[in-house]
């Protein structure tokens, strides 16, 4: 039977629960146990996926493209798959906000659910210094206060502070809590990366006291792929400048999993990765782009909806695909790639996307239903993960070095099959079909040092050990461009 762990958060939002959650899962993981996670959105009749990145931050796709919530049931569905250990389940928001209070109340009837010795609280608190540079512990003796009024006592306390806790704060916490003092944690900031945090973590034994707490049997295993991950950061010699160009780069985390994809890929070519993030609308002014891009080795456009800074974009992209800049475009950034290529090479002057104007005479990406060959499919989004199959002798074949691969998807317009040969024999490379061919999964542009463009998201499935490989592809041409 699977073992449950509940992470909440209280003092304030943005203490990093989620990568408390995967540090925690990670460290059991190299442990041998079969970990599931979960992430609840505290978001009663609203459907978070639909919410404004700037508000919300981004919309990850999971394999499965779930979407829905309905809350003991899904967790239960998840932990009772077989042969998994622990199912975490990270509750969003802050302990005390109302949103949170029935998701809460889910993770409190656990206990009688399946027991008590089952179920482990880990709950992320902060500690803020006040002037003379004193430590106040008061919000996090409320914030457990406010957990324990719902029936949850904590079992593990994940302090949140700039420095390292001192011992007697750790003390004075545990008395006031009756948190155990050994499962009161220092979660300080780390200086190099995120992905040191786990070791943080490890160093005061938190993988221990779970597997004591849930009495996980052991299994032999101790794995540390970390300490080796940290130290080829900090070891970074080179630096590969990307510019992101699209349309939420004001708010870093609505490109999260890009920017770190790309930290990935850097990683994995014992580089770091520097980014310019520009917003396509601002280079619609006819403003000169060899200036705006100096300096860069790369280009990125990621996934996006609406037309907002759209015709910024297409210039960017025409900027690439003549300058021989490396370009990776994601989702939308493809969907520009075709609408550029449509327009300059074909010489439709106003090709386009139906998503950006319904009435183009040349919609080169349409919804399925529109283009008249294939009237079976409906507009609604295609989520999650699809298999694609890829050309032989392509930047993305080399890039995975295989020929069918599995990536996750979250779109709802298409490159149009009415334009596909015409883009063909115009010499853009279509490097990925659908195994049904119906579908374009990825192109290329001929004769450039590395130009690829993908409808699905890499990012989702890049990880910090093991690079999405067309990061790590991207980032060496940025490098080689750079040489
Ligand atoms: N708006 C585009 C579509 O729906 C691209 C979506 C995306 O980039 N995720 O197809």
């Amino acid at each position: 039977m699977s073992r449950y762990i509940f992470v909440t958060g209280g003092v304030c939002s943005g203490l990093g629960k989620g990568v408390a959650s995967g540090s925690i899962a990670s460290l059991l993981e190299n442990r041998g146990y079969e970990v599931r996670m979960i992430k609840i959105d505290p978001y009663l009749n609203v459907d978070a996926g639909t919410m404004n990145p700037f508000q919300h931050g981004e919309v990850y796709v999971t394999d499965d493209g779930a979407e829905t919530d309905e809350i003991k049931a899904r967790i239960f569905r998840v932990g009772e798959q077989p042969g998994v250990d622990v199912t975490m389940v990270e509750i969003g928001g802050t302990v005390g906000d109302i949103e949170s209070i029935p998701f809460l109340e889910a993770a409190r009837q656990f206990i009688h659910d399946i027991g008590r010795e089952n179920v482990l609280f880990v709950h992320l608190t902060l500690v803020p210094v006040v002037y003379m540079g004193e430590p106040k512990t008061k919000p996090t003796q409320h914030s457990v206060r406010e957990l324990r009024e719902i029936g949850i006592q904590p079992d593990v306390l994940l302090v949140r502070s700039h420095d390292p806790l001192e011992e007697d704060l750790r003390r004075k916490i545990s008395l006031f809590t009756d948190v155990d003092k050994e499962a009161v944690l220092s979660a300080y900031d780390v200086r190099t990366t995120i992905y040191e945090i786990p070791l943080v973590y490890a160093e005061q034994k938190l993988d221990e006291i779970i597997v004591r707490k849930l009495r996980l049997p052991p299994k032999g295993l101790v794995r540390d792929g970390w300490r080796a991950y940290v130290d080829r950061f900090v070891g970074a010699t080179r630096t590969a400048k990307v510019a992101i160009v699209g349309k939420y780069t004001d708010l870093h985390d609505s490109y999260i999993s890009i920017f770190e994809a790309l930290l990935h890929g850097a990683v994995a070519n014992d580089a770091r990765v520097e980014l310019v993030k520009i917003e396509g609308e601002e280079l619609e002014d006819g403003r000169d782009l060899a200036g705006v891009f100096a300096g860069c080795d790369g280009m990125l456009v990621p996934g996006g909806f609406g037309s907002r800074g759209i015709e910024g974009m297409i210039r960017a992209v025409r900027f690439a695909r003549e300058s021989g800049l490396p370009f990776f475009g994601i989702c939308l950034g493809l969907q520009i790639m075709v609408v550029e290529y449509a327009r300059a090479v074909l010489g439709l002057a106003d090709a386009n996307s139906t998503e950006f104007s319904p009435e183009s005479k040349h919609p080169v990406v349409s919804l399925l239903e529109e283009q008249v060959d294939v009237k079976t499919y409906g507009g609604t989004m295609r989520l999650g993960r699809g298999d694609s199959h890829l050309a032989a002798g392509t930047r993305i074949a080399a890039a995975y070095a295989r020929r069918v691969i599995s990536e996750r998807h979250r779109h709802r317009y298409e490159v149009s099959n009415r334009y596909r040969k015409q883009l063909e024999d115009a010499g853009l490379v279509v490097s990925g079909l659908t195994p049904d061919e119906s579908l374009v999964e990825s192109v290329e542009w001929p004769d450039h040092p590395w130009g690829v463009g993908v409808q699905f998201h890499p990012e989702f499935t890049s990880r910090p050990t093991a690079a999405g490989p067309l990061f790590a592809a991207f980032i060496d041409a940025c490098l080689s461009q750079k040489r």
